[in-house]
């Protein structure tokens, strides 16, 4: 490590994005206490210096700072203020969520745990599972000024920072708006993709064209190239959580005011994939729903990518 103070840091949630964040602080110097309901996800941790915990509490009672990476709001407010959770910790100090929960659910956390002096740090991020890989995550945080100091050498080690505000929530609502228009390109891009196959366009050429062109996007650029041409469908996150994430925007957008005709489409698509396909089933399959009703696939022909 290079002049950044090494730190005490708690990781609960050790799954798609939790392990190579969890790892990276490993990597960079940073003294691991772990806890994931799934135990094989804890011994991947163990293996590489980390120490176990056998509850959130028993991770906030030996830590200052509890970092979480959950996959649904309850899950979150669960670990974060249940009554084996972040809040009867002894120890703790803040607690620092990765996940994506929407801004009301960081507001009641924020509340609950402000009653026992302990401070909720909003820090969604954005990136995918290779961004947490390699560290290139946006990472957004909204928390008093005085605890993004403390903890900015530590989350940098995982992606560019943004310091979003103070206010509980803030950084949620920036990962949504995010996520929104994550899941537009991939929902618009799959009807393009289709529609250009089943036309008779070489869907490899047509990403060529599209990325050259005014039409480019994240599904054009990550998402197509590398998990739908090669039929992987393995980008790293799943429909349930999208559907989630899409979930949270729209109740968000409509508690403002804010009218989201597009976003509806688009929560509507995630439904279905999430119902059809599965919730775990990689978020790229939802080209399979638009292809099934077109009766064409989009794939890389023989030889080719
Ligand atoms: P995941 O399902 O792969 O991982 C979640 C982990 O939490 C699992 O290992 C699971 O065993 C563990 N867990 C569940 N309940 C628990 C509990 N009560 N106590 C302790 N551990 C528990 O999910 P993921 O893809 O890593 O996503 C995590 C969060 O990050 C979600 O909120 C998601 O929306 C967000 N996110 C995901 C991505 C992505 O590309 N995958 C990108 C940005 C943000």
């Amino acid at each position: 490590m290079t002049g950044a103070k090494r730190m005490d840091i708690g990781f609960i949630g050790l799954g798609n994005m939790g392990f190579p964040m969890a790892r990276r602080l490993i990597e960079a110097g940073h003294k691991l206490t772990v806890f994931d309901t799934q135990g094989q996800m804890v011994s991947r941790l163990t293996a590489l210096g980390a120490v176990a915990a056998t509850s959130p509490r028993d991770v906030a009672d030996r830590v200052e700072t509890v970092m979480a990476s959950l996959p649904a709001p309850d899950v979150v407010h669960a670990v974060a203020t249940g009554a084996d959770g972040v809040i009867a910790g002894k120890k703790v100090k803040r607690f620092v969520d990765l996940s994506t929960t929407g801004s009301r659910m960081a507001v009641r956390i924020a509340d609950a745990l402000q009653q026992k002096g302990i401070v909720q740090v909003d820090c969604p991020v954005s990136g995918g599972v290779g961004g947490a890989e390699k560290g290139t995550l946006a990472v957004m945080v909204s928390c008093p000024k005085p605890d993004y100091e403390a903890l900015k050498d530590a989350l940098a080690v995982i992606g560019r920072l943004f310091f979003i505000g103070e206010k509980p929530g803030l950084a949620q609502t920036m990962k949504l708006c995010n996520n929104l228009l994550s899941a537009t390109a991939l929902a618009a891009t799959s009807e393009a993709m289709v529609m250009g196959v089943k036309a008779g366009l070489d869907p490899s050429v047509m990403i060529d064209v599209i990325n050259a062109g005014s039409g480019r996007n994240s599904a054009s650029q990550d998402k197509f190239p590398r998990s739908i041409l090669p039929g992987t469908f393995d980008f790293g996150f799943a429909n349930g959580l999208m559907y989630k994430d899409l979930r949270l925007c729209l109740e968000e957008a409509e508690g403002m005011g804010v009218p989201m005709w597009v976003g509806s489409a688009v929560r509507l698509m995630f439904q279905l994939a999430t119902v059809e396909l599965g919730p775990e089933k990689d978020f790229t399959t939802v080209v399979q729903c638009v292809e099934r009703w077109a009766g064409v696939e989009v794939r890389a022909r023989k030889g080719e990518r």
